[in-house]
């Protein structure tokens, strides 16, 4: 690769994942983040077997594996009615499955990576532009001009597109210890139409943490919160166990609204990752609601694309379009289904819960369903691991 000056604005999935790819290729990195200490928000997610692909070619895929809970199935009920279930094993019986784990877990293994790597980060320093490649800071300063900008900002990049509008329904979430209630190898999830759901999802263990924590979440409207945050939690967790009685030990655990986190989920995909000034990483390029899983993984990814591109082609317009090539069908295909499925599982529709219940649950039973659901769950459609890999053979 030619040898260049690389920014990368935000210390993030993508971010920092670029950054260990880039170093690896020899581009000198620096990583600004608004953050005095960078750290994740949230609880948990799933790596996906795209993720961890791109984990194991930074070098961090085995201890992510070995903190985290492998995830075989994904599962979901309605009443009487099983409305979500998903098994990796639909492509195989040794078909590579996900991985449950603590987002700071996934952060503080992809930041001592990035650092290990030779990766400069400079924390509280906000972006707020960027021109002619230089990286414009909210207090009126400067980063030094670079080769190439790069924008890991997620959601609400000011160097992108600000989504329309958040989606109606966001989350509520928290990391609680793992109790023996649940599937230890499954996403577990009940709903009341597609109005309430709760979910419990194993996550593993943080780098210095010895106990096994579960991601708990409770889908909330935006309008709800600041009732849901002034209202009776007693009266909520009553709400709760009305609609999955075996969440009672992690209840348990939560004893203040602030032990939940209310995460908000927007909706937008650039049409290029490309503009005059810098290349769009992640969130910063596109996000959905995590209904799909694939937020991180999709990071994971536009940065392998990335550091590929680069390290294929000398001339930087070549590359960045190459990039876009490579990534540009995978993330529509999977903007669309997360455009279609969202509603069935967060939304006030009954319409759109009694199709999913009562037509669509049982015809995902029949193959060759299974197959293309586990497909898409592992994010294989589209053979996004193909489409990079297969420009440089
Ligand atoms: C509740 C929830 C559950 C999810 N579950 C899953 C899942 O199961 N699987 C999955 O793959 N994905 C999941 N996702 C999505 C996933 O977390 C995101 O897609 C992923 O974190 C995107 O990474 P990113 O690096 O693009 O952005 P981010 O992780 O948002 O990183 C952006 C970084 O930029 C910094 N920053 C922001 N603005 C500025 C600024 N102006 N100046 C300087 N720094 C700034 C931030 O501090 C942050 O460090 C979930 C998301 C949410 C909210």
């Amino acid at each position: 690769m030619k040898h260049r000056t690389i920014a990368i604005a935000g210390c993030g999935v993508a971010g920092l994942a670029c950054a260990s790819l880039l170093r690896a290729r020899g581009a000198r990195v620096v990583i600004y983040d608004k953050l005095e200490t960078p750290k994740p928000i949230g609880s948990g997610l799933i790596l996906q077997p795209v993720g961890l692909y791109v984990l194991d070619e930074i070098g961090v895929g085995a201890r992510m594996r070995a903190m985290g809970a492998p995830i075989k199935r994904l599962f979901g009920k309605s009443g009487r009615h099983v409305v979500l279930d998903v098994r990796y094993d639909a492509l195989g019986a040794h078909a590579p499955h996900g991985i449950g784990v603590h987002r700071g877990a996934l952060f503080q293994v992809l930041y001592e990576a990035a650092l290990e790597a030779g990766a400069e980060i400079v924390s509280g320093r906000e972006v707020a532009s960027v021109s002619d490649g230089r990286l414009a800071f909210a207090d009126g300063a400067h980063a030094p001009r670079f080769d190439l900008v790069i924008d890991a900002l997620g959601a609400r990049s000011p160097l992108s597109r600000a989504p329309e509008a958040p989606l109606p329904y966001g989350a509520l979430w928290a990391s609680l210890d793992w109790t023996p209630e649940f599937d230890p190898h499954a996403l577990e999830q009940r709903y009341e139409a597609a109005r309430k759901m709760v979910g419990v999802l194993p996550i593993g263990r943080m780098p210095d943490g010895e106990r096994q924590q579960a991601a708990f979440f409770w889908s909330l409207k935006h309008v709800d919160r600041a009732g849901w945050a002034a209202g009776d939690l007693d009266a909520w967790k009553r709400e709760v166990l009305a609609l999955w009685p075996q969440t009672a030990p992690l209840l348990n655990q939560i004893m203040r609204h602030d032990d939940l986190v209310f995460a908000a989920y927007a909706h937008r995909t650039l049409r290029e990752p490309l503009s005059r000034e810098c290349v769009h990483l992640g969130d910063a390029w596109h996000c959905t609601s995590p209904q799909l899983g694939q937020g991180a993984n999709m990071a994971l990814l536009d940065a392998f694309a990335l550091a590929m591109a680069l390290e294929r082609q000398d001339d930087l317009a070549t590359a960045l379009g190459e990039y876009a090539r490579m990534r540009l069908w995978h993330i529509r295909l999977y903007q669309l289904a997360s455009w279609a499925f969202t509603p069935a599982y967060q939304s006030d529709d009954r319409f759109i819960a009694w199709l999913r219940d009562v037509i669509v649950s049982p015809l995902a039973r029949a193959p060759p369903a299974p197959a293309i659901l586990a497909a898409l769950v592992a994010g294989q459609i589209g053979a996004p691991l193909h489409a990079i890999n297969k420009r440089g053979a």
